[in-house]
């Protein structure tokens, strides 16, 4: 007799398959995507079933036999399990690990998702005398098997227990299905905005019938909600369901309720700050709703009748996920879609330099929106000179002009807290983490220092622990400190901070937008969380301090970054009027990346920094991959990674060009008592790259863990250090 091995993914950082015996009566149930209970070392676990045949690499009489079915359709659909085979390939991951990300936590343990329930069915008509109540029982019998629960609404247990120990009925248990297969009928309730010219031709340039990537670049408040809009409504009058990736929704409630208002309740709605409860019942509806919106993990929903995948705010940072598996969601989503054959949008106003060089080198199709929807026009955009801890005189004129005129301000500063440090003036000593490489940010309201990378906290010194003096002086400029500043020099306006110290729970961050959005003349102070997607219909005018600190990054990303945050930021003043202005105030006014920024927009300056990027023979033209390690001590990560090199080295062919950076510490090479190291390793040929990593994960894995070593491998990052 012949017997059908099971090759079953386990999330566990061993890097292949393992082989499980299937009963012959369990056969029937499986297929790939199923997830059944079995047993793994001392423990039973959630194993997902890739495939059957009648092969195993080990003899027959070492393998264990599945314990357990425990769904009654596949987990994870076969596009989800191309998409997961794909990723572990790219990213250099374990398969079992890759498919784990795209289970929802709640079905992650070895528990059935399935309800069984107990039916009743008549075994043979014999003839009884039955009483009133045993004869309905048997009226509702006589057409097949009904459930318990139905009967009892009507008849007692009792009743069906007599007719059982009479040999009339027995009971059974049965799977209950849940899911419905067909996608719900969207009620449109907002009509659509008639397009402009540009619009209508992005939307007519998008074809629905094979896979193609669309950029669509449009300027801030171009209208590219709208074409995402209407563009679904092509895809769903197919009768095909839509996927729309976001940065962050708890940021955005306004882009949900526009998605609401044109398509009512047809929404799957996936995102992190969901409870696992929340998060399985949202990723069960994805079947049969329309629309399908959720942050980066979202890309992993099961969607039966994909039609079309947005990427909204393409360039955004938090696409890349930086722990575990380090993918990226945009890329997979492009992946993604080709796979099942559709067409994928990627919407920016600053896309990233990857996008934009794809245009020419793959085939991108380029949507431009070049002006904005509505009747307002750009806003003027000047450099002022000024010191990273003041606000120039110039500034405050502008910022008491505009409140005098009924509108409200805009300040953004990308730190939080009060000051970046607190410095003695007598001696230099300066607030230093002791567990990190970082500086100690000043806080107010409760006074205290605070390290924001291992959230070490303490109360500020009153004299300076070095020299013992007095002169102890904030350096710097955070939220709560311009909220200070901004507090005394308009002590008659309302001044909202948004930060995240003050919006850790979501009613307080709407709380301080409702305040926003009535619309009377104030003062807004915040972080990046203000440069996000919002609509301020009243903010015309927009203050940039301390922008200088992208110039001098040492990521060879940064300058892109900063060109990114200071065009989004901008890009919220005017969005209703003619004369919304932005002011960014400077230590280097006349720095030629922020004179190309500024006056010949992103779009121009984006395509100098690519003629860059190929001149130094930096990505997009050469593709990266770091090794990544940190432990309790410097030299183990050092150690390690001089190793991998060595055997990197020892395994390419000197004909191949690969080029080797490091043993390096990252820029904050400790953490929290840690040691964070990379190696980077760079190459023309993607697919060179790809084969080193591939025959070097061998290596690593037999690598000893030992003083806590751990290790990740980063295919194209987005950090750089
Ligand atoms: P983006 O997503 O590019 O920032 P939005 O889609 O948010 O731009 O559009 C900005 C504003 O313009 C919104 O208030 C939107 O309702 C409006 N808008 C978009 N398209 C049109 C149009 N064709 N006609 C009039 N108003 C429009
Ligand atoms: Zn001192
Ligand atoms: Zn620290």
């Amino acid at each position: 007799m012949t017997e059908t091995i099971a090759h079953i993914a386990i999330a566990s950082p061993v890097d292949r398959l393992f082989d499980y015996l299937v009963p012959p009566q369990m056969l029937e149930y499986l297929s790939p995507g199923i997830r059944v209970s079995v047993s793994f070392g001392h423990r039973t676990v959630c194993g997902i079933v890739v495939s059957l045949s009648q092969e195993s690499s080990l003899p027959l009489e070492k393998l264990a036999t599945i314990q357990g079915v425990l769904d009654t359709e596949p987990t994870i659909d076969s596009a989800i399990l191309n998409l997961c085979q794909w990723l572990a390939r790219y990213y250099q991951a374990p398969l079992g690990e890759a498919l784990m990300l795209a289970v929802p936590n709640k079905l992650r343990t070895p528990e059935p998702a399935y309800t069984e329930s107990t039916f009743w069915r008549i075994v043979k008509t014999i003839e009884i005398k039955a009483t009133k109540k045993q004869q309905w029982v048997l009226e509702q019998l006589k057409d097949g098997p009904v459930s318990e629960s139905a009967l009892t609404e009507s008849a007692s247990k009792a009743i069906l227990k007599r007719l059982e120990t009479l040999g009339v009925i027995e009971s059974f248990k049965q799977i209950t299905e849940t899911s419905s297969p067909n996608i719900k009928a969207v009620q449109v309730q907002a009509a659509p905005h008639p397009l402009n010219f540009a619009q209508s031709q992005a939307l007519e340039t998008i074809a629905y019938d094979g896979h193609r990537t669309y950029l669509l670049e449009g300027i801030t408040g171009s209208g590219k909600t709208e074409v995402y809009l209407q563009s679904i409504a092509e895809v769903i009058k197919r009768g095909k369901q839509a996927l729309v990736l976001v940065p962050e929704i708890g940021l955005t409630p306004q882009t949900l309720k526009r998605f609401e208002q044109r398509f009512g309740q047809c929404i799957s709605l996936l995102h992190s700050q969901m409870t696992p409860n929340q998060r399985l019942q949202q990723w069960q509806t994805a079947k049969h709703n329309a629309i399908i919106i959720g942050t980066r993990s979202a890309i992993f929903t099961p969607i039966p009748k994909l039609g079309l995948i947005i990427v909204d705010e393409e360039h955004d940072a938090s696409y890349k996920q930086a722990e575990g598996i380090y993918y990226h969601a945009r890329d997979l989503a492009i992946i993604r879609a080709s796979q099942a054959n559709i067409p994928i949008i990627l919407g920016s106003a600053t896309p990233s330099l990857e996008s934009i060089f794809n245009l020419e080198h793959k085939d991108y199709v380029h949507l431009p929106l070049t002006e904005r929807a509505t009747a307002s026009s750009l806003p003027e955009t000047r450099i002022i000179e000024g010191q990273d801890h003041d606000i120039s005189p110039e500034i405050r004129q502008a910022i008491a002009g505009t409140l005098d005129n009924g509108y409200q301000v805009l300040v953004f500063i990308n730190r939080r807290g009060f000051a970046p440090t607190l410095l003695c003036t007598q001696c230099q000593w300066m607030s230093e983490c002791t567990r990190c490489d970082s500086r100690m940010t000043l806080h107010r309201n409760p006074p205290k220092l605070q390290c924001h990378y291992c959230d070490y906290q303490q109360a500020p010194p009153s004299q300076c622990p070095q020299c013992h003096s007095h002169q102890l002086q904030p350096m710097g400029q955070g939220t709560q400190k311009s909220e200070l500043m901004l507090e005394s020099e308009f002590p008659h306006t309302p001044v909202i901070r948004i930060d995240r110290d003050n919006t850790r729970n979501k009613g307080q961050l709407d709380e301080a937008l409702n305040k926003v959005n009535q619309g009377e003349p104030c003062i807004l102070v915040g972080t990046q969380m203000l440069a996000k997607g919002h609509h301020f219909a009243k903010v015309n005018l927009v203050v940039i301090l301390g922008a200088d600190n992208g110039l001098f990054s040492t990521d060879f990303r940064g300058s892109e970054r900063m060109g990114q945050q200071l065009t989004q930021v901008a890009g919220r003043a005017g969005r209703e009027s003619h004369h919304g202005q932005v002011l960014i105030q400077s230590q280097f006014c006349d720095h030629p990346l922020l004179i190309e920024l500024t006056q010949q927009g992103y779009a121009s300056f984006a395509r100098k920094l690519l003629e860059a990027r190929r001149q130094s023979d930096m990505p997009p033209f050469t593709h990266i991959a770091m090794i990544r390690a940190d432990a309790k001590q410097a030299s183990i990560c050092e150690q390690f990674l001089r190793a991998v090199r060595a055997e990197a080295e020892s395994l390419m062919p000197a004909s191949v060009h690969m080029s080797y950076l490091g043993p390096m510490a990252q820029q904050m090479g400790r953490r929290n008592h840690r040691y964070f190291y990379y190696l980077q390793i760079k190459s023309h040929s993607r697919q060179q790259r790809q084969q080193l990593l591939q025959q070097l994960r061998p290596f690593m894995n037999r690598y000893s863990r030992r003083q806590g070593l751990r290790w990740h491998i980063d295919v194209d990052p987005i950090e750089n250090s």
